[in-house]
């Protein structure tokens, strides 16, 4: 079994004194909401804190008002949410497919948005990765997936964050410094040991969804066991309508890379269109170019790419028959 190193655990009730905890505890000092993702992280030694500071506690990220949504709302109050399983369903969708009910009920929506990118040479136990003498992501010198690389390719798995990025989604960081506000896209970068913008003293507070006028989005999932496994491909699609015609549009892929990877060629090709098979095909063909999974997670990789090209067309297919009923 294992087990959890020893470590400080604190509980403020306001973002002020979160922030000033997390001052006094220094790098040693982490935050936690569900904990679904942190403390197996640090049952495997990959995350060390000495003191946890829980934000669970903290009223202000708590709130789901209006199109605002507290990042300690759980995956289960979100996916259930009726506004917004009406009006932004691919949020309460993708949410809803995350893991299982019991991780659900713990997992938030800020840990959801925040998750450590994953590998197969990564996501194993303290023992494990030492008889491989661990890799560059944490405690070695060497990438296992790609040797010769100077970076890791850890990816991101989050199945709510190309979603976010898909319709525009804004983010509130509250940190030392003050405020500012982030669009989803600017949020993440395609690293796998530093892929999030986020300074580690900043708390993600809430998420600001753009109101429901004109746009439709929808998220496909692919996964080894549908009722549990992480995404290792995950296809956000979003449209704005003007009429039958695709005004705008964004493709995110998540599961490819250590960020959720937006397309521009693919919604490029959308622009202008209406949804027919041709313009759908030559989408997705889009989005298959540049969608690169590696050899870091489940099914073989080759075949992951081959399936960007089928799920992208599954999503937009979706989004047409959506706009006809
Ligand atoms: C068996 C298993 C299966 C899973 N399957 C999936 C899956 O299919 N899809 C998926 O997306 N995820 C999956 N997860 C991962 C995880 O359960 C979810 O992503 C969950 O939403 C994480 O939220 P949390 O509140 O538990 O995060 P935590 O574990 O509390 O935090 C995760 C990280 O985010 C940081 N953090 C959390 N909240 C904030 C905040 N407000 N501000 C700043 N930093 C913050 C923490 O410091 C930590 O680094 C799975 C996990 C397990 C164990
Ligand atoms: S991609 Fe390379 S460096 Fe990153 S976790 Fe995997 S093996 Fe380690």
């Amino acid at each position: 079994m294992l087990r959890l190193p020893s470590f400080r655990y604190l509980q403020p009730t306001t973002l002020r004194d979160a922030l000033r905890m997390k001052a006094e505890a220094g790098p040693d000092g982490m935050y936690v909401a569900g904990g679904t993702d942190l403390y197996p992280n640090m049952k495997r030694r990959h995350q060390e804190p000495r003191t946890v500071i829980s934000l669970m506690g903290i009223p202000e990220l708590r709130r789901l008002e209006g199109w605002t949504v507290g990042t300690c709302v759980t995956l289960t109050e979100l996916s259930n949410f009726p506004t917004l399983q009406r009006s932004h369903s691919a949020v309460a969708r993708a949410a809803r497919l995350v893991s299982t009910p019991l991780l659900r009920n713990m997992g938030t929506l800020g840990g959801n948005l925040c998750l450590d990118t994953r590998c197969n040479y990564y996501n194993q136990s303290y023992e494990w990765r030492k008889a491989i003498d661990f890799c560059t992501k944490k405690d070695g010198a060497i990438c296992w997936v790609a040797p010769s690389s100077p970076r890791c390719w850890a990816v991101s798995s989050s199945d709510v964050a190309p979603v976010m990025v898909a319709i525009g989604a804004e983010y509130r960081l509250v940190g030392p410094q003050g405020e500012r506000v982030v669009p989803a896209g600017r949020f993440y970068q395609n690293d796998g040991i530093n892929y999030l913008t986020k300074q580690p003293d900043e708390i993600l507070v809430d998420v600001r969804l753009p109101a429901a006028d004109g746009w439709d989005a929808v998220y496909h999932k692919l996964r080894r066991r549908g009722s549990f496994d992480f995404p290792v491909l995950g296809v956000a699609a979003w449209v704005r309508w003007d009429g039958k015609t695709v005004a705008d549009a964004r493709v995110v892929l998540g599961g490819v890379a250590s960020w959720p990877q937006e397309v521009p060629e693919a919604g490029a090709v959308l622009k202008g269109a209406t949804l027919t098979d041709d313009a759908i095909a030559s989408a997705a063909d889009a989005a298959y170019r540049p969608s690169k999974p590696m050899d870091n997670t489940d099914f073989d990789l080759s075949w992951r790419k081959q399936m960007t090209r089928v799920y992208v067309t599954r999503a937009l297919e979706e989004l047409r028959r959506r706009r006809r009923t």
